[in-house]
């Protein structure tokens, strides 16, 4: 199976050179050629799977020119090695009714981006094994808090990789930021940047397409590749929880087998949620796919409306990993709704206007799969609240967005098909915000005494990696300016060239 540009698809790669690229040179994301289909009898027998099982069986769809060894050792390395928490990796655990939380923070660094970063690294070495021999892959990562850590605890001391991740200086929780200038290893870098998540994004995305750089790295037998979404090896690994959430449905009787589900999906750079739109197209039976979005409602206005609009006000919110207003993969969406040409107009509208508006029938399509609705920070913290208090969960800020917008929906639409909602960080990530929301207060409290709080009021425990991050030496302390020419700079610096 070979995978095309989303902005030119005459440019059509294998998997391990779509993975070891990250992105295509005119700057489109590669994307399968066709999807591969799941009929109910192989998601029947998926559902006899353990979580690893069920990995293997799906990533030999996509990574066709891996061998089955290679897709093996990859699969074992990330998930089978005791670095997940739970036995069931990313677990389904019932809310209440027919709503249910799709955990997937039980990885080493508490949030979602290890389902894909704990194996992307696997990946990005059999696949430069195969089409770039030789050369070291330098990871350039722009992040909004946990991609951050997730790629630098999955890349640390990986032979032949150096990965320097850029994040908006007041942009994350303090606990995020600890956790990403603390990280051990030898090739790892760390730089904050005076901007915000999609400065960072633009920047990393200018010196990833730039020739001049692309030619001096080269001169030194490396190469960039990415670890954010735009990495086809990130979203493949993501695509496999939603089918073992649904295969879990169907084992627990919630679903018949067929039987239709929702998922609702706290949403930022639109990688998540797309992951969901590839499952249901591969065949897992989807009802609703239900963006949910903070105060930086633009996904929101163009799922319901076909106008993206980025000029407006961008909010600093509780729930920092969704404060964006250029979501990246949107483009790949686009793309299986539309063609190369188009995708590749209006990116260029975005980039220069910062805006554009699909047609009415292509709105039509995104509105027959998609829902979506958007709360601010005084709903989340109420969500928080109320779901501790009436069901005996805690989550965390990300997650109380999906529960907030999937009871808006249920609300308006009367929809009772069994749902559920992806739950995308340990609460403890965000342990302010979470026990101001429990508590009402957390003033006169520093980073750690909010966490001991936390876990005396609310009896749940904070995972060690992260209450251990009190005793560790912060490695990282630089800040450099928003432009792309001061991040190349560091990029350079950190390289020695
Ligand atoms: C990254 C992130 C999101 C958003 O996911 P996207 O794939 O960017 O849409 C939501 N919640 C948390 C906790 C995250 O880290």
């Amino acid at each position: 199976m070979n995978y095309v540009s989303t902005r030119n698809s005459k440019v059509s790669i294998s998997a391990s050179q779509a993975i070891t690229k990250g992105i295509s040179s005119e700057g489109g994301l590669f994307v399968p050629e066709t999807l591969p289909k799941l009929s109910l009898e192989d998601i029947s027998a998926l559902s006899k799977l353990d979580y690893v099982g069920r990995a293997k069986s799906v990533l030999s769809l996509f990574l066709t020119d891996f061998t089955e060894q290679e897709i093996d050792s990859c699969v074992n390395g990330a998930y089978a090695t005791g670095s997940f928490s739970s036995p069931a990796v990313a677990p389904v655990v019932n809310l209440e009714g027919n709503t249910n939380i799709l955990e997937l923070w039980k990885g080493p660094t508490c949030a979602f981006k290890d389902m894909a970063l704990q194996i992307l690294p696997r990946l990005m070495t059999v696949s430069a094994g195969k089409s770039a021999k030789g050369t070291e892959i330098v990871i350039l990562v722009a992040t909004s808090g946990d991609t951050g850590k997730a790629a630098l605890e999955g890349f640390k001391d990986v032979e032949n990789t150096r990965i320097l991740v850029f994040y908006p200086n007041d942009g994350v929780s303090p606990m995020q930021k600890l956790q990403m200038c603390t990280q051990e290893g030898a090739n790892v870098g760390v730089c904050a940047i005076e901007g915000n998540f999609d400065d960072a994004q633009s920047g990393v995305k200018k010196i990833f397409t730039d020739k001049r750089v692309a030619e001096i790295l080269a001169s030194n037998s490396m190469a960039f590749s990415s670890a954010n979404s735009i990495n086809w090896g990130r979203l493949v690994p993501q695509v496999v929880y939603y089918i073992s959430a649904y295969c879990d449905m169907v084992t627990s009787g919630q679903v018949e087998l067929g039987g239709k589900v929702n998922f609702v999906v706290p949403t930022g750079n639109f990688g998540n949620i797309l992951a969901a739109y590839y499952a249901m197209e591969m065949g897992v039976p989807v009802n609703r796919l239900i963006c949910a979005s903070n105060k930086n409602s633009v996904l929101t206005e163009f799922l319901t409306t076909g106008v993206y609009d980025r000029n407006r006000d961008f909010y600093t919110t509780i729930s920092p990993s969704m404060d964006i207003l250029i979501s990246s993969n949107l483009e790949r969406l686009l793309y299986a709704m539309s063609c190369d040409e188009q995708v590749a107009e209006w990116m260029e509208s975005l980039s220069k206007n910062g805006k554009y508006e699909v047609s009415k029938e292509i709105l039509e399509k995104i509105s027959a799969v998609f829902s979506a609705g958007y709360c601010d920070d005084e709903q989340t913290k109420q969500t928080i609240s109320r779901v501790f208090r009436q069901n005996n969960y805690l989550c965390d800020t990300h997650t109380a967005v999906a529960v907030k917008v999937y009871e808006d929906y249920k609300a308006s639409t009367g929809d009772a098909t069994p749902t559920v909602i992806a739950s995308t960080a340990n609460p403890f990530k965000f342990s302010k915000a979470v026990l101001e929301a429990v508590e009402g207060t957390a003033e006169g409290l520093d980073e750690f005494e909010m966490v001991e709080r936390l876990a005396e009021v609310t009896g749940e425990s904070c995972p060690a990696q992260l209450a251990n991050l009190r005793d560790k030496t912060v490695r990282f302390t630089d800040c450099c300016g928003k432009d792309s020419s001061s991040m190349e700079k560091v990029v350079m610096g950190m390289l020695g060239i």
